[in-house]
């Protein structure tokens, strides 16, 4: 994505109207600080040497960022040093060390995506015992090697027994129910995007900080920043959020899915922010000051109402399609309902899908749709049946659109639907992956569907047990033409 340096400008703007905004809702955020997982990556160069690199990694590495002056709102417990650490495993040492030892201090817990927030917990699942080993003896991990991260958790890092102890007691019994606020007992809220895709974390973030507030703040991508939540206390399927005009300059493609694909002679009529209407669905398009012309983000966005003239928008989805077998299209929004809708049935199981993707499997005829599941089993004595995993499928087929089961059940072109779970800890691996690939911790989202040889190598190879859909789903042709 191009950008330019003023650009900085323009998206500290809307940084610094976060606080401000949230003080409205949470006050007193001035006596306590952020811990807030941030990371960078190395940069590279492009053929024609210009430096790539991911949009927060530039923030962090600017002046901006770098110089910015003291805030009583802004105050982090991470240092700069640890954030700018290019070792993902030194910066997430480093910054979990520093949120420990001010556990107290820390009013707000937070990441950009909630995905990277919940790699965070899982990071203390893994290392609390060396961090608290660190904690009671005053002495740093010597896998932490990098200079200025070691000069500057010399001065943070003082022995503390009662505190070792404190995290071994919270951590040892293997409970992980709530242990955000047993940590950190004065988090008065998450600060982590868990709209669009990652929806899906929802339940993982409520079980781990016992259904604190989720504050989604602002809405933004690489090629430009777009705009803020002015109630960012409000339930997540409730969020809005009010597109800065001053950003870039936004049309709006109306999305109508039943109408003919764009062509030469029937060019798009676009329309402008300032006539947008309530209800309505739209592709965003933006020009930007670096550069981008007309261009399509991907996003799907609900006009929901407006902020004296400013429109505000619901995100609905990304418009690509996941899966296709024949000429049935699930998209991520209608993916995720129907794994919302299957992990209903492992409730009284105690279980609840923590992460899941998935691949259109056109080897055997028909094709057929492969979910993987990784399931957080949290009573292991009453774990879901075989059985149940299959109603799981059969479930998911139920709330795939018209097409998909027409195919199933008429047209015999797809082939029923297989869930295969996988071993804790695989997508895990599989950000780890991506992240040796060159992604960007802070901006990497779990694919929703994969079909890049080494990832299906990696997530078949952790394959626990496969299950297909036992029926066919309902089908008629009445119901299609109503759906
Ligand atoms: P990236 O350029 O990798 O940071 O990704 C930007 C994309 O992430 C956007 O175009 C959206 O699809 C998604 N995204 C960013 N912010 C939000 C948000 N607040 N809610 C839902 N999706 C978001």
């Amino acid at each position: 994505m191009p950008t330019i340096h003023e650009e900085w400008d323009r998206r500290q703007k809307l940084y610094s109207l976060l606080m401000p905004v949230m003080n409205l809702y949470v006050p007193g955020l001035d006596k306590g600080k952020g811990l807030y997982f941030l990371f960078v990556k190395s940069e590279t160069k492009t053929p024609s040497g210009l430096v790539a690199r991911p949009v927060l990694t530039g923030y962090y590495r600017s002046e901006h960022f770098k110089k910015r002056p003291y805030d009583p709102y802004n105050v982090y417990t991470s240092p700069d040093e640890a954030i700018l650490c290019v070792d993902s495993f030194q910066s997430m040492y480093a910054q979990m060390l520093c949120g420990l030892l001010m556990h107290k201090e820390v009013f707000r817990v937070g990441a950009v995506f909630a995905s990277g927030l919940l790699r965070a917990i899982r990071f203390l699942q893994v290392h609390w015992q060396q961090l608290a080993h660190d904690i009671s003896t005053g002495i740093l991990n010597p896998k932490i090697t990098d200079p200025s991260v070691r000069e500057c958790l010399a001065g943070i890092l003082k022995p503390s027994q009662e505190l070792a102890d404190f995290i071994i007691q919270e951590c040892s019994g293997g409970n992980w129910e709530r242990i955000i606020t047993r940590i950190w007992p004065n988090t008065k809220y998450l600060d982590v995007i868990v709209t669009g895709a990652m929806a899906q974390y929802i339940p993982t973030l409520d079980y781990f900080s016992g259904g604190l507030p989720l504050a989604c703040t602002m809405y933004a991508s690489s090629e430009c920043y777009f705009g803020l939540n002015l109630k960012p206390m409000s339930k997540p399927s409730e969020v809005s959020y009010t597109i800065m005009p001053n950003m870039g300059y936004f049309e709006f493609l109306p999305h109508d899915p039943s109408a003919p694909p764009l062509s030469r002679d029937s060019p798009p009529r676009l329309v402008d922010l300032a006539d947008v209407e309530v209800g309505k669905e739209y592709e965003l398009v933006i020009t930007t000051y670096a550069g981008l012309c007309r261009y399509r983000v991907g996003d799907i966005l609900q006009v929901t109402g407006f902020y004296n003239s400013a429109p505000q928008f619901q995100f609905i989805r990304r418009k690509n399609v996941l899966l296709s077998i024949d000429s049935d299209k699930t998209d991520e929004a209608e993916l995720q309902k129907a794994v919302e809708n299957a992990s209903l049935l492992l409730r009284e199981f105690n279980t609840s899908v923590v992460e899941y993707t998935s691949f259109a499997d056109t080897k055997t005829i028909p094709g057929h749709y492969v979910i993987y599941w990784e399931l957080l089993v949290k009573d292991p004595s009453n774990s879901p049946t075989d059985t149940v995993l299959k109603q799981c499928c059969l479930a998911m087929e139920e709330s795939l659109n018209a097409v998909y089961r027409q195919g199933r059940v008429a047209d015999n072109s797809i082939g029923p639907l297989e869930i295969r779970v996988v071993k804790s800890g695989t997508f895990e691996e599989l950000m780890d992956y991506a992240i040796s690939r060159g992604a960007s911790i802070n901006q990497y989202k779990v694919p929703r569907c994969v079909n890049f040889t080494p990832i299906m190598e990696l997530l078949d190879s952790r394959v626990l047990s496969t299950y297909f859909s036992p029926a066919a789903p309902h089908w008629t042709p009445e119901r299609r033409r109503t759906d």
